[in-house]
């Protein structure tokens, strides 16, 4: 049966066969994968989708994976939360954070893109895997490849967060730390998979990979009851992710399962690392690499793959891009923590503090129906949060020891001593 998907040049145009290839031979522009909307129309509908998995795997058929396939790592389909308490600190008064903090199996937006990565993978017939990772893609490929029984080689930036190399290490993979920035780690693993046959998720399996993040715009749409919103806030480290939303928007739209309307797109990057937001906002598609130099590490990407892409199609929405320092980053995340529940890592500290930032500036209205996108977890960077607080003298177990505590600290205690608590 042919594939009910193709590669195409984003540039030229050109058609490929599927196979494991990131890059036109012709004008060595990007490679992009296109799933047919008419194959897929004839049996994608609303009930049908509400019917299907509780994962990404509910819209298979607009994935590039063949119809055989048999999902085995459920990603996706994270909860999209009403952020009433975020809304009033900030100004807006209709958000909701798309929090895939508790994306599984790993605790970031990640694992959607890696599923479908080793789906290919496996349909091109690789046994070893790997990738280039900032930490959240190690973690990702890692689990996955390990329950796929793949072999696995990751390759690092030597001054990763703890934890997120643990979280590789402990799915057996082969960790290998790079002396460099992820650029560098980045280029090694284009050199590498030219040499050996093996499937790295972001370079040679790229465009599979890169289709994952449309999940997190279908979801967004079904989540709301099948309609767009007007604004959605995502970060940005290659600018993939924010892309394929707009993508998967698109595509409902085509499939008549939403009803087209304007949604602008805004870019969030930490100011150490910002050479997309810097062309956004200096109206430039260009993009100037830089050296990163933010504890913001799972989107510092000093030269962004698709960051052009990113910038141009911020611009033709409307939108726009900033970028926020590491001390700003830090309160947001104590701040969407504190109000929402919600702790995310670095990058959502970026994307909430962007956010906020927007609706200061007035580049969103409090009214409008707007979803910043949380894509990893608080408990991956805890190192951010280093000396944010300080831990007392552990208190003896004795109710007069409590109640001096309470008493020397002058901590709120009312409602606990009128008994509002006993009924
Ligand atoms: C990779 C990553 C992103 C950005 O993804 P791109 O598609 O490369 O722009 C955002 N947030 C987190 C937590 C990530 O790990
Ligand atoms: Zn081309």
């Amino acid at each position: 049966m042919a594939d009910s998907y193709e590669l195409r040049c984003t540039e030229c145009g050109r058609k490929f066969e599927n196979a494991p290839l990131s890059i036109c031979d012709e004008c060595f522009s990007p490679l992009e994968v296109f799933c047919d909307l008419d194959e897929a129309r004839k049996d994608f509908t609303r009930e049908k989708i509400a019917a299907g998995p509780t994962s990404m795997w509910r819209y298979k058929a607009l994935l590039p994976v063949s119809r055989e396939f048999e999902p085995v790592t459920p990603a996706g389909w994270t909860p999209l939360l009403k952020a009433p308490r975020l809304g009033k600190r900030i100004g807006a008064n209709n958000l909701y954070i798309k929090n895939d903090a508790v994306c599984l199996p790993t605790l970031s937006f990640k694992d959607r893109v890696v599923a479908i990565a080793l789906a290919s993978a496996k349909e091109f017939g690789f046994d070893t895997v790997g990738c280039s990772s900032t930490g959240n893609l190690a973690n990702a490929v890692a689990a996955q490849a390990a329950r796929m029984g793949f072999k696995t080689f990751i390759l690092v930036p030597a001054d990763l967060e703890p934890a997120k190399i643990l979280n590789t290490q402990v799915y057996g993979a082969n960790l290998v730390r790079i002396d460099g920035n992820y650029d560098h780690v980045n280029r090694l693993c284009s050199q590498i998979a030219d040499r050996y046959r093996w499937g790295f998720v972001n370079v040679n399996l790229r465009p599979y990979y890169a289709e994952g993040s449309k999940t997190v715009g279908y979801e967004i749409a079904e989540q709301l009851g099948w309609r767009l919103p007007d604004n959605v806030v995502v970060p940005m480290a290659g600018g993939s992710l924010i892309r394929k939303i707009r993508k998967a928007f698109q595509e409902l739209v085509t499939l008549g399962l939403v009803e087209d309307k304007p949604v602008k797109f805004f870019g969030a990057q930490a100011t150490g690392c910002s050479p997309i937001s810097t062309a956004v906002k200096a109206g430039r598609t260009e993009i100037e690499p830089q050296r990163p130099q933010t504890i913001a590490r799972s989107l510092a990407i000093g030269n962004p793959a698709d960051g052009r892409y990113a910038a141009k199609m911020i611009q033709e929405t409307g939108g726009w891009a900033e970028d926020v320092s590491d001390v700003e980053l830090v309160s947001a995340i104590q701040e969407l923590a504190e109000t929402e529940g919600v702790f995310t890592e670095t990058a959502g500290g970026v994307t909430t503090a962007v956010t906020a930032r927007l609706y200061a500036h007035g580049r969103i209205r409090p009214d409008e129906l707007t979803v910043s996108c949380i894509t990893g977890n608080g408990l991956k960077t805890t190192d951010a949060l280093q000396g944010a607080y300080t831990l007392e003298q552990p208190v003896r177990p004795r109710l007069a020891d409590f109640e001096a505590y309470v008493e020397e600290k002058k901590l709120q205690h009312e409602l606990v001593l009128e008994g509002s608590y006993v009924s």
